[in-house]
């Protein structure tokens, strides 16, 4: 039989769109279903790392990407409980790029998914991948939409999962026989994530800062336009104690007044601006490696790791799991996709993905603990006020200024 499209990717991220452009030039037929009309927002801090800017440049993007995205990232630093601490962001030295900027994510998604578009990709959109049967060769995709009332099956030899990791994601059948994905158990230290933009603040262009706060760390950056993005994440326990402390209020403004009562330095940048749009949130969010957990398709971006959003790496990973994929996928025409030579591809790409990212989620995760803790975030800040180029360190720790090869 033949099939409608050789891979179906499910989601438009910057890791579904990168890897549809890919296959599109490598001559597949593809076809890219994502949920959500673009442009929209999306939580996420929005920066892009100087290694990764090569990647937007090969994806065909990048001289779009260079004329709106905010002022190069120069400097990092560290805003806790007392000054804001600053240092050099460290550059990234055998790149075309030697600093990173930050371009809001409803610009950036739209400009991937009309890049695939213009290659001749099939964008179903609003459209949701509702369920995946079959397996390699012969997957039969359930899709709804785009509009309520319309249900599709589409027949592809290769399936492409873009579909982040802050939702359950399709409903996924290997061999005829359902998989169930178990819901995780409620922790406390479960994160819930928190996302704005603000007009006219006081934080100057070009530094990158974290914020460090009991139960929860951020970033905040000036993008495109003059806008600032204020992200954060929030342990499930310490978002309760905040919405205690606030009856009545959402749980977004609860988490704005935990951030303003504990970093005083934020509070005097971001009010002397006014927010653009509303605080968006989502979560749980649930950093770790999940790439090798099935052998019939293929994780890339967030459905295959996801690391503490702390390190601001996430749309990096995205985009380099697209070309490592790509290249493991290279020379192999679709048709020939079956179960076998698609277990042994994923395999490879498995492996291949862990050796180059998990070292960076470690790292991430220590940060992240170090941070939201402060019994280890006072005496950290203690120090990096004596020895401000330790963030440079772990700026270049966390792979920021590491370059990354088309
Ligand atoms: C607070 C916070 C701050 C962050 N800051 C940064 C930062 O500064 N820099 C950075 O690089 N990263 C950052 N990240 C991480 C970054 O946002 C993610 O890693 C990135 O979005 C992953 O891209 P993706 O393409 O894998 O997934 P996503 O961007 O989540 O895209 C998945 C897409 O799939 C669609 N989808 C889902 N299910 C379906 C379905 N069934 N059918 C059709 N479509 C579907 C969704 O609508 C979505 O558009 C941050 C994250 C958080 C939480």
């Amino acid at each position: 039989m033949q099939n409608d499209a050789d891979a179906l990717v499910i989601g438009g991220g910057p890791a579904g769109s990168a890897s549809a452009i890919l296959l599109a030039r490598a001559g597949w037929r593809v076809l890219l279903v994502e949920q959500h009309e673009f442009p929209r927002q999306k939580v996420c801090g929005e920066c892009i790392s100087a290694g990764s800017l090569a990647l937007l440049d090969a994806l065909g993007i990048g001289g779009e990407f260079h004329r709106v995205a905010g002022p190069e990232l120069t400097r990092v630093g560290w805003i806790g409980s007392r000054n804001t601490i600053e240092a050099e962001f460290p550059r990234c030295n055998d790149g075309t790029y030697a600093y990173g900027r930050a371009l809001g994510r409803d610009v950036l998604d739209a400009l991937l998914l009309a890049r695939a578009r213009a290659l001749g990709v099939t964008v179903l959109q609003p459209a949701r991948v509702h369920r995946v049967r079959g397996g390699p060769g012969n997957f039969l995709c359930d899709i709804v939409g785009p509009g309520r009332e319309r249900r599709q099956t589409c027949g592809v030899h290769a399936v492409i999962d873009a579909h982040g990791s802050w939702e359950s994601g399709p409903r996924i059948e290997a061999d005829g026989g359902p998989q169930t994905l178990a819901r995780a158990p409620r922790r406390d230290s479960d994160l819930f994530a928190f996302k704005s933009r603000y007009r006219g603040s006081g934080l100057a262009g070009g530094l990158l800062p974290v914020l460090a706060f009991a139960g929860g760390y951020g970033g905040l950056v000036v993008a495109e336009d003059g806008l600032t993005t204020v992200a954060c994440c929030i342990r499930r326990d310490a978002l309760r104690a905040c919405r205690a402390a606030l009856p009545g209020g959402t749980a977004a403004e609860a988490v704005w007044q935990h951030l303003r009562r504990s970093c005083p330095e934020l509070r005097e940048q971001i009010d002397r601006g006014r927010i653009d749009g509303s605080w968006l949130s989502v979560g749980p969010i649930r950093p770790g490696i999940r790439v090798a957990e099935r052998v019939d398709l293929f994780r890339v971006g967030n459905a295959a790791g996801e690391t503490h959003p702390l390190i601001g790496e996430g749309i990096t990973m995205a985009l380099q799991s697209a070309f490592l994929l790509a290249r493991h996928l290279s020379g192999h025409a679709a048709a020939t996709l079956d179960r076998g030579r698609t277990e042994v591809l994923t395999r490879r790409y498995a492996a291949a993905w862990r050796s180059r990212f998990a070292p960076r989620l470690r790292f991430a995760k220590a940060y992240a603990h170090a941070a939201m803790r402060p019994a280890v975030a006072l005496p950290l800040q203690a120090l990096l006020e004596s020895w401000p180029s330790l963030l440079t360190r772990a700026a270049r720790w966390a792979g920021k200024s590491a370059r990354s090869r088309p």
